[in-house]
């Protein structure tokens, strides 16, 4: 068998099989499906950030997250993305083969359409690329000609330079978690708004915290303990600030907690403090006599879910803040 060469690569990157319908897709992606062109921009973006080490392609939250963002930016929230179409029919390309999960062999090799997270999660377990196209995109230089590749053939001009930006957003908020994770081992200062950092765009800033924190609760609500993800890789809990990010500008991860929805929320009232030794408080605000507040007010002094990391527990300092300039003591004399 022969070796293929880059140009080989090249050449399939700029004929995929796309979706040509003019009145579905726009002039923004040459009248395009962009699935494909997203997928494969948002693999690279995690190869060039070690996010994917071995040739084994999975469709994980990363992946998902990566593809999201291309596709919000370039095409909006309202048109339905989903990576699982060009996941499963990049196989007619020639470079990208399936793996059936194991006793599903027989079903992949009959499959016509697999579109839905349900269908691709009950039958494949990943992809792989062709050897030299992996071997390739090891190569930062070699990875930037089949992005130009992609980002030129299938993108307006006026569109390239939104994908190149995502790229950047994507890169920065791999870094800027490294970063949080190694700050997070030094000296803790509660310094209220010090300078921001100018390195990182605001987004990466954003993602880059998210990340360490929900991956070091588990994608878990610290005082809940929910754990809730979807399909799609959505999980119900948020990355919240300790210490407000408008007063602190502090991304440090132990100024930070992973909470659903409503536990932020009432984090940020006031409504729940936690101790210094990680005890949650229910304030007395929330209604006593209330049947539904009850599941609320039964988490008072449990202990809150600490990272597996001591490292990374939340700081006594921001808890001490919070404590003191949010949480509310007593019940407001209007309510009593
Ligand atoms: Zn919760």
């Amino acid at each position: 068998m022969s070796v293929k060469k880059p140009d080989y690569y090249h050449k399939k990157f700029s004929k995929l099989r796309l979706d040509r319908v003019p009145n579905r897709w726009q002039a923004n992606t040459n009248h395009c499906a962009p699935y494909k062109p997203f997928l494969l921009l948002a693999m690279m973006d995690l190869i060039a950030q070690a996010q994917i080490t071995t040739n084994v392609i999975e469709l994980n939250a990363d992946l998902i997250d990566a593809f999201d963002l291309y596709w919000i930016k370039v095409m909006g929230k309202d048109k339905q993305r989903n990576p699982v179409l060009p996941f499963y029919h990049l196989k007619s390309d020639g470079f990208w083969h399936l793996h059936a999960l194991s006793g599903m062999e027989q079903a992949l090799a009959t499959s016509s359409k697999i579109h839905t997270y349900k269908q691709f999660y009950s039958v494949i377990k990943g992809a792989t690329l062709d050897e030299e196209l992996y071997t390739l995109v090891q190569d930062a230089q070699e990875r930037d000609k089949l992005r130009q590749i992609l980002i030129e053939t299938y993108f307006s001009p006026e569109t390239r330079p939104i994908l190149v930006e995502v790229g950047t957003i994507t890169a920065q908020s791999f870094e800027y978690s490294r970063e949080l994770v190694h700050r997070s081992r030094g000296t803790f200062t509660l310094q209220e708004a010090p300078e921001l950092d100018q390195r990182y765009m605001a987004e990466s800033r954003t993602a880059g915290f998210r990340q360490v924190i929900v991956k070091t609760y588990h994608q878990t609500c610290a005082v809940c303990k929910i754990r809730i993800v979807t399909p799609e890789g959505f999980t119900a809990v948020e990355a919240a600030h300790i210490v407000p990010w408008n007063i602190s500008h502090n991304d440090d991860p132990r100024n930070g907690l992973a909470l659903c929805g409503f536990h932020h929320w009432a984090f940020d009232k006031g409504l729940i403090g936690i101790t210094p030794d990680y005890n949650i408080l229910i304030s007395p605000v929330v209604p006593t006599n209330d049947p539904a507040t009850r599941a609320l007010r039964a988490l008072h002094e449990h202990k809150m879910l600490l990272p597996d990391d001591e490292l990374l527990y939340p700081h006594e300092k921001a808890l001490k803040w919070h404590y003191a300039k949010k949480y509310r003591e007593e019940v407001p004399s209007h309510l009593l």
